[in-house]
């Protein structure tokens, strides 16, 4: 039977930065993916994930230098980026970009779909995948294993009890074609973000340029709530109806880190399998790379030294670096989202310089910020001004 180092399952942003980061270190490592279906997102990246992770401005499709929130009341207030931008992918070249790039280090790029883990008699793991989705059996065995499976991960359900209760956003995304001139409804530069309760009861909705297509899309963790006629009536108000639709889509945005990421054993999980999504906005994909790399990081440590306790330093070291910043987001999540009324009052406050400048630089930067002095105070004292329904919302 094959052996390898580490099998990583899933060839999405977290599993092709794992592999590549293992294969590039010298490692035997296999690539396992399902293939066959573009992952449904909106695609909105940082510039500090094309520093961290090596990538090309050529992936880029578009650059939004300006946000534009819209309340319940239709009151839009446009937040433009200052000296950066948020850059925009098409995850079927993006992630076919990131695979190849492994593979190009050394990585064995295969098609298939994870089945199971079974066990020699000596405990070592041999890791059962079916040769493209329905195929023949395949039997490899692994010194290690990492699940970049998605959420709903299948390497997860099976070594990490517990796992398949993660709660989640459900999103969907219809990719239409840009409408070619900029209009008051539509910029080829601006992202919009609505928060609207008709739209999306606890979540948002967004309208994404993706150059010569765009991505409009709603989430909600409600189960019943009528995606796909939240996003018809988003593109009916802002002149989007007439334009022809691609693709429809949606997938699961799961909302909270799991406990553990490894089985103490020979498995850990990275990206949307550990749950690792920043709750409010949904952003994914910069943490499931740098999820990939830490996980890749701590299999190498416990391939090096025998110990599985070194397995569980992805997710210490992780939640080290972002864990504040998903508290403060869930926080915001729990507060903003609740209602109309406080929607409206969050978007009142996104007018303020203050809040625009952090935004973008904790967005751009995923650090957190020194502000001029007394602006995280002043900001402080609006926000729970706002909270406690103290300031005034103009009409
Ligand atoms: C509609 C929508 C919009 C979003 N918009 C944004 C956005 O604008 N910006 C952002 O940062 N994030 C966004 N996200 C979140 C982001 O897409 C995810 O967080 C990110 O893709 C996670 O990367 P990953 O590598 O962990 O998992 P995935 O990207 O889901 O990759 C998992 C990979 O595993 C493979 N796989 C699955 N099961 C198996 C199996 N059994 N065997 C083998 N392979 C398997 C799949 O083929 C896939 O390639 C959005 C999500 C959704 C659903």
């Amino acid at each position: 039977m094959e052996q390898f180092d580490v099998v990583v399952v899933g060839g999405g942003p977290a599993g092709a930065t794992a592999a590549d980061d293992l294969a590039s270190a010298g490692r035997k490592v296999l690539l396992l993916d399902r293939a066959g279906r573009i992952k449904p997102c909106g695609g909105a990246v940082p510039p500090r994930l094309l520093a961290d992770f090596n990538i090309p401005l050529s992936l880029l499709v578009a650059r939004a230098t300006a946000a534009r929130m819209i309340a319940p009341s239709d009151r839009a207030v446009r937040m433009p980026v200052g000296d950066g931008f948020v850059g925009m992918v098409d995850r079927d070249h993006f992630d076919e970009w990131l695979r190849e790039r492994a593979a190009g280090h050394g990585a064995h790029r295969r098609s298939g779909t994870f089945e199971r883990i079974e066990r020699d008699e000596q405990g070592r793991a041999i890791l059962c995948y079916r040769e493209g989705r329905n195929g023949a059996l395949v039997k490899v065995g692994a010194a290690a294993i990492i699940g970049a499976d998605g959420a709903r991960s299948a390497v997860a359900r099976e070594a990490l009890p517990g796992a398949e209760r993660v709660p989640c956003v459900f999103a969907y995304h219809e990719v239409i074609r840009a409408p070619e001139q900029d209009s008051a409804a539509y910029e080829a530069g601006r992202c919009d973000v609505f928060y609207q309760g008709d739209l999306s009861p606890d979540f948002y909705g967004w309208i994404f340029p993706h150059g010569d297509t765009a991505s409009v899309g709603v989430g909600s963790a409600h189960k019943g709530f009528a995606l796909r006629e939240a996003v018809a009536v988003m593109r009916d108000r802002n002149g989007l109806a007439g334009c022809e639709t691609i693709r429809r889509e949606g997938a699961p945005i799961p909302l909270k880190p799991l406990k553990r990421w490894d089985n103490g054993r020979d498995v850990v999980v990275a990206g949307d399998a550990a749950g690792v999504v920043a709750p409010a906005s949904g952003e994914g994909i910069y943490y499931a790379m740098t999820c990939g790399r830490m996980a890749g990081e701590a299999v190498a440590e416990f391939l090096d030294t025998g110990n599985p306790r070194a397995l569980g330093l992805a997710r210490q070291r992780f939640m080290k670096a972002h864990g504040k910043v998903f508290w403060v987001l869930r926080l915001m999540q729990y507060f903003w989202y609740k209602s109309d009324k406080r929607r409206e009052r969050f978007v009142h406050m996104c007018a303020d310089k203050d809040v625009q400048h952090l935004t973008w630089q904790a967005y751009m930067n995923k650090r957190l910020v020194r502000a001029k002095p007394g602006a995280h105070l002043r900001i402080f004292l609006k926000d729970t001004a706002h909270l406690l329904g103290l300031a005034k919302v103009a009409a």
